[in-house]
């Protein structure tokens, strides 16, 4: 049975960023694909995860291939197509490595024979179809079981780790412990920011890239204030005042449109001037979702006229994380307990997912039509969520943890607070919804420090860089 199965990519021309990054720095650019195409000389560039949708890899993915394979080079995407049992274990290699508990389970001999019955077949089917001077970038935990299968075969491997957690204890030792012996043969590991690179990898072979977001995808592009009412309106999440305009492009610049509503909970819609506060996350206990609607429920919701959006993903649709559908159950049964005076204005809702970029649109359009965008996680490698929201100029209250600290400079270009501090989270929250001068002047900044440092242009560079040391 076939392990891997290929989604397919889009080819779009950078050209698109000579604009937004300026003549010199596009020139630079194209010089840099045009290295890459000659290092690569035709071979593949192979990226394998463990899903195409839902979740920050899947949407990095998308777009860098995008461009690559815009810019000429064979760069292909293979998603693991592991079983539930397979997924149970990389989810506690997930929890673990972040120094969470999970579901309590041991990382034993079981879960290794687990882990490598479909690692190992993985890494052979891949190793049977990629060919001399082509290269392979494993994505996260799920995918490192594949690297002694792909050595033996002699191509160049690059384990790219998304995650990491401020601190360490011993379950992030467990875990990293159980993934070293395959990585020790790569032959190169990126890292999201130096406080996450494992101290007994050879630093000769690691290099940092933090991740960024793509100024032009269907998520982040620029929406009018009709668009994203028509957006809101087609999702079903906001009532219809006027014909809204329902339209976005396609990463491909072909047209698009909000049609789907069916997936979209029921919960009474928004109206156009009600004041959002909007967290966006798949369904994970480390987003921390009863947290964010308890401290809402207790600090904002009292002394204000807010409302709350929490929205994630419709949970069949995220094969990788045999978690979400409980987290989802619980997160409804807190919404369900509350009185129905306060059920008014919280808003749950589970996005359709079948089409990625519809799916983009929508968080596109909730995040611009939220006046404060939460993201009270308790560990967080990243937060691309928090990158996209301070690139429309939202003022941003996120834990002060992982990535996040990297992001947002508390004061200036967002509220950095404590991960599990409910008063502090909602008095941050209030305090931006009290000043709106206040408000919008961090969103200018938010948008200053995206510009600045976590646009993909950025990260095709460094990535460039990474070929040219891994491929000479
Ligand atoms: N996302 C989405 N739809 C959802 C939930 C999340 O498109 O219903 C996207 C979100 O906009 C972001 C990514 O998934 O681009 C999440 O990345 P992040 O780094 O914030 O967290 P991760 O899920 O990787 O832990």
């Amino acid at each position: 049975m076939a392990l891997l199965s290929s989604v397919p990519i889009a080819a779009v021309p950078p050209d698109r960023f000579e604009p937004l990054i300026g003549p010199a720095a596009y020139r630079r650019l194209t010089e840099r694909f045009a290295r890459a195409r000659d290092l690569l000389g035709g071979h593949a560039m192979w990226n394998i995860n463990s899903t195409s949708r839902g979740g920050g890899v899947a949407e990095m993915l998308v777009s860098l291939l995008a461009y690559a394979r815009g810019a000429g080079i064979d760069g292909r995407w293979e998603v693991i197509e592991g079983d539930e049992p397979f997924f149970r274990v990389t989810k506690r290699i997930h929890n673990q490595l972040h120094g969470e508990e999970g579901d309590g389970l041991p990382l034993d001999q079981a879960a290794r024979e687990r882990y490598e019955s479909v690692t190992h077949a993985a890494g052979e089917e891949l190793a049977s179809r990629v060919a001399p001077g082509d290269i392979v970038l494993l994505h996260d935990p799920q995918t490192v079981g594949m690297i002694p299968a792909l050595k033996r075969r002699g191509v160049p491997v690059v384990w790219r780790c998304h995650v990491g957690a401020d601190g360490s204890n011993s379950l992030m030792s467990t875990a990293r412990n159980f993934l070293r012996d395959y990585l020790r043969q790569a032959d190169a590991y990126v890292f999201s920011r130096e406080q996450y690179v494992w101290e007994d990898l050879d630093p000769g072979k690691t290099v940092l890239i933090a991740p960024s977001i793509d100024a032009f995808s269907p998520k982040n592009q620029e929406l009018s204030g009709s668009q994203v009412a028509g957006i809101l309106a087609a999702a079903g999440l906001q009532e219809a005042v006027a014909a809204g305009d329902p339209s976005f492009v396609r990463m491909d610049g072909s047209p698009g449109r909000v049609e789907r509503h069916a997936e979209v909970d029921e919960w009474r819609r928004l109206r156009p001037d009600d004041t959002v506060v909007l967290q966006v996350s798949r369904w994970d206990r480390l987003k921390d979702p009863l947290g964010v609607i308890d401290g809402f429920v207790r600090y904002v919701l009292p002394r204000s006229t807010a409302h709350l959006v929490y929205a994630g993903p419709s949970v069949e649709s995220v094969a990788d994380d045999p978690e979400g559908k409980g987290v989802l159950e619980e997160a409804s049964a807190r919404f369900a307990s509350l009185p129905s005076r306060d059920r008014e204005r919280l808003h749950l809702a589970t996005l359709p997912m079948a089409d990625f970029e519809e799916n983009a649109a929508i968080v596109n359009a909730l995040q611009r039509r939220a006046q404060v965008v939460v993201q009270k996680s308790i560990a967080e490698g990243f937060g691309l969520t928090v990158a996209e929201a301070m690139w429309k100029r939202r003022p941003v209250v996120a834990s002060r943890i992982g990535g996040i600290q990297d992001q947002i400079v508390d004061g200036r270009s967002g509220r950095l607070v404590r991960p599990r501090d409910p008063a502090g989270y909602g008095e941050a929250v209030r305090g931006l919804l009290d000043d709106p001068g206040y408000a919008a002047s961090m969103g200018e900044e938010a948008y200053r420090r995206v510009r600045g440092g976590y646009l993909g242009t950025r990260s095709l560079l460094q990535y460039i860089a990474l070929f040219e040391r891994v491929l000479v």
